[in-house]
């Protein structure tokens, strides 16, 4: 079932959680909503639910009004960050819980309620804990058995507030890879909410990167992670190595032209230059253009290697690779030249940063 979001907003008090959301999700989509804390992910999720009632715009089901629906009516499942199952109640019963409180005529036989029951169970690779009690289970083992029971009403759209938010990085990292395989099995809209940047990158197929109730951009992983609309979105989804003021015509000073071939596209007046560690090239001798700097440091991180480098006052970062590292031989106190292979450039207009150029 598609969801449609037209013009939501939402405050509490004078408080602008939400402003002007718009946002359209196709049937089948795996769409994150991804932003720092505060920002009004869990807000928007609620609305979507009909948890929460938005003071202006419309959301649609399947092109159908159901902005003022209350939340059973529109065959949502919700998986929350903490495991919410009812700790009197063994797993079966838990997952059984959706179909057992439906009203008499639409409640499934108890064969059936059985049936469908162990089904998801299977599914989720759990069938063989039934008969325990959520106290018995593990962190991970209680979100798959919430997700199971979330399913159980066979919803058309499933809706998870930071689902996996309270586990560790290894068990999250087989959860999202699963939760993506479930998502395409059951063929249902899905809209995650996460603050784990490298989680909605790996999982979604859009994400929604929002800032203080607002949409910074939306993508699909790699557009937002390799094309950020804004310095916002470039620094939330990632390290990156911010120069100030140091865009001068169409040459940013930090060894790129950054107007391309296009006259007009000229950088003049304030702007910052973002690049990213991990497109920054390392050399002995001097290059056209780069930037001389200081070796301060060479830390190796699992398959990386963190280098960083003073230039004049400035602390610049450089990823490379172990097989770059060996081959650069780099020690403390080195001087080398540097030179971005892609830069994005910021003008700095009043408040707002407006995108003004790139360079590959
Ligand atoms: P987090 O990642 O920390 O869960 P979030 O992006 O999900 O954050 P929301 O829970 O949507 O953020 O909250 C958005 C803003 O609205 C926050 O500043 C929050 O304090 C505020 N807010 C949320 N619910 C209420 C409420 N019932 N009354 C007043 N303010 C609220």
């Amino acid at each position: 079932m598609s969801i449609e979001i037209c013009g939501v907003g939402k405050r509490f008090g004078s408080f602008v959680a939400l402003d002007t959301i718009d946002l359209h999700i196709p049937t089948g989509e795996l769409v994150a909503l991804l932003g720092p804390s505060g920002c009004g992910k869990t807000t928007l999720l609620r609305i979507i639910a009909g948890m929460e009632t938005a003071d202006a715009g419309h959301v649609k089901f399947a092109g159908e009004e159901a902005t003022h629906l209350h939340a059973r009516e529109r065959k949502v499942g919700f998986v929350f960050q903490h495991y919410a199952l009812f700790r009197h109640l063994s797993v079966f019963e838990n997952v059984a819980f959706g179909l057992r409180v439906k009203p008499k005529r639409e409640r499934p036989a108890e064969g059936e309620i059985r049936r469908r029951v162990i089904d998801l169970l299977k599914l989720v690779q759990l069938d063989w804990l039934a008969e325990r009690y959520p106290s018995q289970l593990s962190g991970g083992q209680r979100q798959r058995i919430a997700l199971a029971r979330a399913l159980a009403v066979e919803p058309k759209v499933l809706l998870l507030d930071e689902p996996f938010g309270a586990l560790d990085t290894k068990v999250r990292k087989e959860l999202r890879r699963w939760l993506r395989r479930l998502h395409d099995e059951m063929h249902i809209s899905s809209v995650f909410v996460t603050h784990d940047q490298e989680e909605a990158l790996e999982v979604a197929d859009r994400v929604v990167v929002m800032n203080h109730g607002r949409v910074e951009q939306i993508g699909t992983p790699d557009e937002v992670y390799s094309n950020p609309a804004s310095p916002f979105v470039y620094q939330f989804l990632g390290n990156v190595n911010v120069f100030h003021n140091r865009v001068h015509g169409k040459w940013a000073d930090v060894g790129r032209d950054v107007a391309g071939d296009d006259p007009d596209k000229t950088a003049a007046g304030e702007a910052m230059a973002f690049v990213r560690p991990h497109d920054i090239d390392i050399e002995h001798k001097p290059l056209p253009g780069g930037l001389e700097a200081l070796v301060q440091d060479v830390h190796a991180i699992g398959p990386l290697v963190r280098v960083e480098l003073a230039h004049a006052s400035e602390l610049i970062e450089v990823e490379l690779t172990r097989e770059r590292a060996t081959v650069l031989n780099l020690a403390r106190g080195q001087t080398v030249w540097l030179k971005p292979r892609q830069i994005k450039v910021f003008k700095v207009l009043e408040m707002a940063l407006e995108e003004c150029g790139s360079g590959i």
